[in-house]
């Protein structure tokens, strides 16, 4: 029986007594994905090892925080900057109303250990910079970039290319949202698909074109679930694809990006960027993109 669900009597270190009390305290817990032959005892370690930041507490970050806080991630990262405001709440679903002004990473961070006490969530109540973001990034395994603005969205990348951290990319407007994981060595990275930083109005934002809250929240959460696969191993990861959803019709698609750019600035074979802190100039808003704010 052990054997059946990837045991190992090497781990019995204590005696099978102590053993089992101290997995039976999680075993309730994490049964319905553990019992998957995909996950099993050993992918729920992997998971309880791991270190996922996610980079934004909106509507992509409210539930891939919820469920990588389910699924027993042990130690996750929230960062942002923002307090929680009214407007916020049709799509942001990690955040009551009972907290509306408080700091987003707080607030996630509360309703994180509220469903799940046994893991570690560590709270980063600013934004990332090109100062900050190798530092921060470099502490983890598995990214999520679940932000609201071009500029971060391109440091994200740029930060896990060069610490070689793999990432989950997510975009979300009206109805529509697209999904891709960078995975070092294994196909392109976000500035391979979409080159530089567009041009402040060149592209509408959420405030301006608007979104749905339940399309924030699928595509969040295939970000926890690409998060999860990668911990685990368990499936293949939208790498070298764009998943695309179209919630009006409910078309997806898989967009194919088998190779990575050759002329990309951060990946590519004469690649310019080395160091976003040294070059934080490339980060710098393109116009304005204050606009962009709330429509993550
Ligand atoms: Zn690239």
């Amino acid at each position: 029986m052990l054997r059946e669900h990837g045991l190992r009597a090497a781990s019995l270190e204590g005696g099978y007594g102590a053993w089992l009390q101290r997995e039976m305290k999680d075993w309730d817990r994490y049964e319905r994905q553990m019992i998957l032959p995909e996950i099993g005892v050993s992918g729920q370690r992997k998971l309880k090892d791991a270190r996922v930041l996610i980079v934004g507490a909106g509507g992509l970050g409210s539930p891939a925080a919820q469920y990588l806080a389910g699924a027993g991630v042990g130690t996750i990262g929230i960062m942002d900057a923002d307090d929680v405001s009214l407007s916020n709440l049709h799509r942001q679903v990690i955040h009551p109303m009972s907290r509306l002004g408080e700091n987003k990473a707080q607030s996630a961070r509360s309703s994180m250990l509220n469903l799940n006490d046994r893991i570690t969530v560590k709270t980063y109540p600013f934004r990332l910079t090109p100062a900050n973001a190798a530092e921060i990034i470099r502490q983890y395994d598995f990214v999520l970039d679940c932000v609201d603005n071009f500029e971060t969205k391109f440091l994200i990348n740029d930060a896990c290319v060069l610490s070689g951290t793999p990432f989950c990319h997510a975009g979300i407007l009206r109805f529509q949202g697209q999904v891709m994981t960078y995975v070092p060595g294994q196909g392109p990275c976000y500035r391979c698909i979409f080159g530089e930083i567009p041009e402040a109005g060149s592209i509408p934002t959420c405030s301006q074109a608007g979104i749905i809250g339940a399309v924030a929240g699928i595509i969040g959460c295939v970000q926890a679930l690409e998060a999860i696969k990668y911990i685990t191993g368990a499936g293949d990861v939208l790498t070298g694809k764009m998943f695309i959803l179209d919630g009006l019709t409910m078309k997806t698609r898989l967009a194919s990006f088998p190779h990575p750019s050759p002329d990309c600035r951060v990946c590519g074979p004469s690649a310019d960027i080395r160091d976003v802190g040294d070059q934080a100039q490339e980060y710098e808003s393109k116009g304005s993109c204050g606009a962009q704010r709330d429509c993550d």
